[in-house]
């Protein structure tokens, strides 16, 4: 059985100092449960118990810890592993780049946000103690699970210490659109990425943070996701939506519970027979606090009819009071309260009972069971577990949920009364809604809420991120790169001798030529000229050059050579005997004019960037520019392409180059019909781009696939460059010279994908 090691900035536990000695006291928050009650369920999980380690930031002392270690009076679920992080390095890294940079940006409060340099230095300090521990800690075969915001660099610290590791990642806030994410200083942003891409598995809430974070990856880094992999360098990362839930059966079944029971008619007694509206939050700008009072107040003005009839609790946790923006919300809401109270309230009436503090699980679930309307209204949130701890507890199904229909869990509770929380109106006539709900129409909804939470619990969420982790792991072992024997590169060469009929599908550039300056440039050189020809004289071989380039550039330099060409990936193909024939589909003028508009746009705000234009299609080349300039520019036209091209046109992201061309005509489908033409007993296709991956695809089953250059590839092997691809090709010519006299000694690198 595998060993589990979890990873959060916070340690799901406390020590306490008693007279009988040090004693260990188990938090009761949302992961810690959740991998508990995950554990517990055996048959489910891969995991030994007694094997689950959890390594984080300690909030008690060294000796505390060492004191507690000598007598071991109690012990907990996990085994822990803490660690210490130097005062000012944990301020930076906590206050600072956590909670005063990442957590406001990702909620959509770019405001609230600082950048200090001195943060991003302590978050990065901070990162590197953590790898360091887990390097220590780790043992071949352990899975590692790392938890938010605090440890976005952690994986790919990992990975660089531990290169096999298996490394899930989930973050447990939102992750914003790119516009917002952008606004972190380039290397931060980038940092954070390729952090997190270090995993295998990424986990989000729901399936707009995961396109969110795909885009940044795709517009700042430049990865493509394809169907929710990415790749990067020979690892494909997986990303997914793992919408997190609760431990359901603890919170339905405390409706039961004597304490709450106990507690609930303690608190129906107190509000006779008025209504009770409730919330509770942990003190954040991003829970709509304000908002909410706001809401609040214009249901008063607009019924007066309620009025002496309703009781708002409203409980505020307190949390990360070190930071300044979180104790101006505090004031900033006991102002409203005050000003609420004081312009509505009675001799025997306080429309909002607004309480500082934290409550116990008992209490908590007293509230949730006695209130006729939950109001959960945050501006943001990653998920709210709050509003699907209410609807848990909901044995008798009564009670309505009103909900921000920008928390994550909004995507989950539809029968919610969703409400947008800067709409004040919009929640006075929600709580209206809310109060006048007929009972049959509550159960309704909160049946068919419960139903959803109840069959994706917590349990079911912790099972399906590491049930994916493993699969995204094991996927990635058949990508594996392996050195490509002596032996195996023999039987290549045996199977050429043995071929009777033999087809050579070669890319032009980056296969042949190296990329030059402009295309015009990457002429071919005497010795490709000279290969081609000494690989197409032999009466058993048919060579063909299938390029993206247009047939005029082709024929003017293989015009004399009888060989096949193949223009602009398929839309023009001439036979050895020089005839050339145009594919009829290829051709439609009508989306030049808008196309050319936009790659001329690109042309003005990249200096040094071009537009080919084709007989079949338009490229916008940005290889003369500077790198970042480029690759920025090219993600903005590649999106208004997106928007300019329908079914008929596809956009290519090439190698420095951007191209839009007719959809279906691809060096896939001509490869496959050349393919097809002959009774071809030894297929190679050799090519370096995206485009080439169409080739590999549909000869897959029947031919010899090589990359040049180390991307993903569907081929079966690759090669370091062109000068390796010639070097590979020559010894087919010197072979059919000398066919005794073959030299098997690896001089290239070509490796088995
Ligand atoms: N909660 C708590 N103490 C309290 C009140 C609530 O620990 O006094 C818990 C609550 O049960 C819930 C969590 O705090 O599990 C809040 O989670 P949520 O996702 O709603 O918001 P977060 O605080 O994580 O942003």
């Amino acid at each position: 059985m595998k060993r589990l090691i979890i990873v959060s900035n916070r340690l799901p536990i406390q020590l306490l100092r008693q007279e009988s000695g040090v004693q260990l006291l188990e938090s009761a928050g949302g992961l810690a449960t959740a991998l508990k009650s995950y554990l517990q369920a055996q048959d489910r999980s891969s995991f030994n118990p007694e094997e689950v380690i959890w390594v984080g930031n300690a909030d008690f002392s060294p000796e505390l810890w060492e004191e507690f270690n000598e007598t071991k009076q109690s012990t907990g679920t996990f085994k822990i592993a803490p660690l210490w992080l130097d005062n000012e390095v944990n301020d930076g890294f906590y206050n600072g780049l956590s909670n005063s940079t990442i957590w406001p940006l990702f909620h959509y409060f770019p405001t609230f946000a600082t950048y200090k340099d001195s943060d991003w230095q302590a978050y990065q300090q901070a990162n590197e103690v953590f790898a360091d521990r887990l390097a220590e800690l780790y043992q071949p075969g352990d899975v590692l699970w790392i938890h938010d915001y605090h440890l976005m660099l952690l994986p790919k610290l990992v990975r660089s210490r531990r290169p096999d590791a298996t490394i899930g990642f989930f973050l447990h806030i939102p992750f914003p659109s790119f516009e917002i994410y952008r606004m972190l200083p380039g290397p931060w942003r980038e940092g954070l990425l390729n952090g997190m891409l270090g995993s295998d598995l990424i986990g989000f809430h729901t399936n707009d943070y995961v396109q969110h974070f795909e885009k940044s990856v795709h517009r700042l880094i430049g990865n493509e996701s394809k169907l929710r992999s990415i790749q990067v360098g020979n690892r494909p990362v997986k990303v997914d939506l793992f919408p997190i839930s609760i431990d359901y059966e603890r919170f339905n079944s405390a409706y039961t519970l004597p304490e709450v029971v106990e507690e609930r008619n303690k608190i129906r007694e107190q509000l006779q027979d008025n209504k009770l509206l409730f919330s509770v939050d942990r003190l954040d700008y991003t829970k709509g606090v304000l908002n909410r009072l706001q809401g609040y107040e214009k249901f008063l003005e607009r019924h007066p009819e309620w009025h002496g009839r309703i009781s708002f609790v409203m409980v505020v946790v307190p949390s990360r009071s070190e930071i300044s923006s979180y104790g101006e919300r505090k004031q900033m809401i006991e102002e409203n309260t005050g000003r609420i109270n004081g312009r509505f309230a009675t001799m025997s009436w306080q429309p909002v009972v607004y309480q500082y503090r934290s409550l116990s699980f008992e209490q908590l679930c007293a509230y949730y069971t006695a209130c006729d309307v939950a109001l959960i209204t945050p501006i943001r949130d990653g998920m709210n577990l709050v509003a699907k701890e209410f609807v848990a507890t909901r044995q008798d199904e009564q009670g309505v949920l009103i909900l921000s229909e920008v928390a994550g869990a909004a995507a989950e509770l539809g029968e919610a009364l969703l409400i947008n929380p800067t709409d004040r109106e919009g929640m006075a006539q929600a709580i209206e809604r809310a109060l006048s709900m007929s009972p049959q129409n509550q159960s309704e909804r909160m049946r068919l809420m419960q139903t959803r939470i109840r069959e994706y619990d917590v349990v079911q969420w912790a099972d399906d991120f590491l049930t994916q982790l493993f699969n995204a792991k094991s996927q990635q072992h058949q990508w594996e790169v392996r050195i490509l024997n002596v032996a195996l590169r023999k039987q290549i060469m045996e199977k050429y001798q043995n071929a009777q009929k033999r087809l050579l599908l070669l890319d032009y550039d980056g296969t042949l030529v190296p990329f030059a300056k402009f295309p015009e440039l990457a002429r071919p050189s005497e010795r490709v000229v000279e290969l081609l020809n000494e690989l197409a004289a032999v009466p058993q071989n048919q060579v063909v050059i299938i390029s993206g380039r247009d047939k005029k550039t082709l024929e003017n330099w293989f015009g004399s050579l009888a060989i096949q060409l193949v223009a602009e990936h398929g839309a023009a193909v001439r036979q050895p005997d020089g005839i050339w024939q145009e594919n009829p589909d290829a051709f439609h003028p009508e989306w030049r004019a808008n196309i050319q508009q936009a790659m001329n746009l690109a042309v003005q705000r990249c200096p040094g960037t071009f537009v080919e234009e084709k007989t079949h299609s338009l490229a916008w080349h940005y290889r003369n520019t500077a790198d970042d300039l480029g690759f920025a520019r090219s993600r903005d036209l590649i999106d208004t392409l997106h928007g300019l091209t329908g079914h008929q046109l596809q956009v290519i992201d090439g190698n420095k180059v951007v191209e839009v061309r007719v959809a279906g005509v691809d060096k896939g489908s001509v490869a496959s019909r050349i393919a097809s033409e002959s009774n071809y007993d030894f297929i190679m296709a050799i090519g370096d781009d995206r485009t080439d991956e169409d080739m590999f695809r549909a000869l897959s089953d029947r031919a010899l696939t090589i990359k040049v250059g180390q991307q993903k590839t569907l081929a079966r092997y690759s090669l370091p460059d062109t000068g390796a691809v010639l070097s590979f090709l020559q010894r087919f010519t010197g072979m059919e010279n000398n066919g005794e006299n073959i030299d098997l000694t690896p001089n290239t690198e070509l490796t088995s994908a």
